[in-house]
């Protein structure tokens, strides 16, 4: 008989919807719970739910992440026209991690889970490249003018204190396209004190890289931040740990990064976090096999996979049609979660448990035994196709031979 691992303090626990809703049942029955005296903070994100709170339920979950330190969160629906109709919705509820994101202050950061038998289509990766993108603002909290005829356009600060100062942007001879961005110091603070961390907890280099040659104030201010940050909180441990913080410009490091080995972290700005981290996902084999953490300035942490509900195999589900859907994701956001609750609470088999949990879908995958989406990228193995069900039976088959029961 197996004892089960018990825990001291709860983690956030937020549950989602559709297909990787399913999943988080089938995981938290068949891989969880009878290994583990689960402790959590339960709290259903699930569009119905939200909807019912009035989406109260996703900033409490925030708020419990900030007091326990520790979430892992299923993936959700950020409702569009179409959902509004298909769940009746009272309001267009804004995106959970959005919202999660802004309470938490944090940064996310995404790794793709490595595996021999799929080959990334760079073949000099060796190691996983982590992409650290910048959550707040640039071009995703602009505002923009279309100009109809000839005219000036400027940039203008009125500032409390009566200072004021404007710069012309253009003098437009004809019609064209206006837009203001902004970001704020303490935000790229925050960023840079969430990167220059995740680089010493997870034991690897971190590079980052804007544009400072074209935008001196702008993107010149990152690179400041960072510098001034790494100067003085984090040289000292970095040379510990024989770490190196690089700066470099971000075409430079997008063709450093082609002909790398990987194994470091990428930190980015916002919108070139969006494009590289599809780009170093794909690149590595798949959406399915890529893990996603918030990690917020002050040290909370919250593990969710980087795909969506996978709204396409839940219809099939509710068809009654067999579905193969990816769960690694999901379950290396659980054992993200475990493993950081250990190690918050200095619980050695807890952390033990997400290893050996991350160990049995290793072992699980590097025998064959895979989902539709990864056998087409399988080489070097006799890939068989399961479903969802038999894959994670497969998984806690392995888990079990690991632990020893
Ligand atoms: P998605 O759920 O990531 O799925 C897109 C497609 O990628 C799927 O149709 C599937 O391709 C493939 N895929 C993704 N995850 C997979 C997995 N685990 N196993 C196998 N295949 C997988 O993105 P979406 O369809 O654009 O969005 C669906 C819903 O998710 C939306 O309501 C959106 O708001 C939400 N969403 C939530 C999050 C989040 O909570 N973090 C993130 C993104 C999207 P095939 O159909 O070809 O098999
Ligand atoms: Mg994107």
């Amino acid at each position: 008989m197996f004892e089960k691992i018990k825990m001291t303090s709860p983690l956030v626990e937020m549950d989602g919807d559709e297909m990787t809703r399913i999943l988080w049942k089938m995981i938290k029955d068949e891989l969880i719970l009878p290994f583990v005296d689960l402790k959590t903070e339960y709290y259903d994100l699930g569009l119905p739910h939200r909807d019912e709170t009035g989406d109260q339920v996703t900033k409490d979950a925030a708020e419990a992440c900030k007091r326990l330190g520790v979430g892992v969160k299923c993936a959700t629906i950020t409702p569009n026209a179409k959902r509004m109709d298909e769940y009746k919705l009272h309001e267009m509820w804004k995106s959970p991690n959005g919202t999660i994101r802004s309470i938490l202050d944090g940064t996310v950061f995404r790794t793709p889970i490595t595996i021999p038998s799929i080959k990334p289509v760079v073949k000099n990766w060796q190691e996983p490249i982590t992409i650290a993108r910048h959550a707040y603002g640039d071009v995703y909290k602009s505002v923009e003018l279309r100009v109809n005829e000839p005219g000036t356009a400027k940039l203008v600060f009125d500032g409390e204190s009566g200072q004021h100062e404007e710069v012309v942007i253009h003098n437009f001879k004809g019609e064209g396209v206006l837009q203001g961005q902004h970001n704020l110091d303490k935000s790229i603070r925050s960023f840079a004190h969430s990167c220059f961390k995740f680089a010493i907890d997870s034991k690897k280099d971190l590079w980052f890289s804007t544009k400072d040659t074209i935008s001196k104030k702008y993107d010149g201010q990152f690179r400041q931040i960072f510098e001034e940050v790494y100067n003085e909180n984090y040289k000292d441990e970095f040379a510990k740990l024989g770490l190196e913080y690089f700066y470099t410009l971000i075409d430079d490091a997008v063709a450093r990064v082609i002909r790398s080995k990987g194994g470091y972290i990428w930190a980015c700005k916002n919108y070139d976090g969006d494009v590289m981290s599809d780009m170093i996902s794909t690149a590595f084999g798949s959406l399915a096999m890529m893990t996603s953490v918030l990690v917020s300035p002050d040290g909370n942490y919250e593990y969710e996979a980087a795909h969506g509900t996978v709204t396409r195999h839940y219809y099939k589900y509710l068809n009654g049609e067999e579905t193969s859907t990816n769960p690694i994701a999901t379950i290396f956001a659980w054992s993200g979660a475990l493993r950081k609750r250990g190690e918050k609470d200095g619980i050695k088999e807890l952390m033990n448990f997400g290893d050996q949990l991350e160990g049995a879908c290793f072992d699980t995958l590097n025998a064959g035994v895979a989902t539709k989406d990864l056998v087409n990228l399988m080489e070097g193995v006799e890939a068989k196709q399961v479903n969802s069900a038999d894959f994670i039976a497969c998984i806690r088959k392995n888990l079990e031979k690991r632990l020893g029961c």
